[in-house]
């Protein structure tokens, strides 16, 4: 049976998708999973990484549904502003920013992105080797 998703409009005219029943964090937009938040803005959510990688370790994710980083950027770049000011006020938050922090956006396949929505890992609190695996 087909899956038919209401698409509304952003501001730039691009299509988008407010939200997407089966996607994991979608539900943790709409309350059906629960997650640990760190901080919310008018269109963002930041909440710890269920398997974290560093002492802190934060996903920034839109409230609307976007695939990834790309198709974000096209659609919405005030939201993409939104998202990257969130992570950065998330390390302000975590009190690592004078230390230092890694922001990562997984994108596709071979990057290892398991959740097709898009989120930014705000990683921190330890010296973090390079290049990444
Ligand atoms: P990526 O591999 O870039 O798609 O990252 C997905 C991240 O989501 C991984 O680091 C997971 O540990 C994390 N994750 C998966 N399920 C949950 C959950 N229920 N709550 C918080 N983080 C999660
Ligand atoms: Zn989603």
């Amino acid at each position: 049976m087909a899956t038919i998703y209401v698409v509304g409009v952003t501001g730039e005219g691009q299509a988008r998708i407010p939200s997407v029943p089966e996607c994991l964090f979608c539900r943790i937009v709409s309350g059906g999973v629960p997650a640990s938040l760190v901080l919310e803005s008018p269109r963002t959510l930041s909440f710890r990484d269920i398997s974290p990688q560093a002492p802190t370790h934060v996903l920034v994710i839109p409230k609307d549904h976007y695939p990834d980083l790309a198709a974000l950027a096209a659609a919405d770049g005030s939201l993409l502003t939104e998202l990257v000011n969130q992570a950065a006020e998330v390390a302000r938050a975590e009190g690592i920013s004078g230390s230092g922090y890694r922001v990562v956006f997984n994108t596709g396949a071979d990057a290892g992105q398991a959740v097709p929505h898009v989120h930014a890992h705000v990683l921190g609190g330890r010296g973090l080797g390079w290049p990444p695996g």
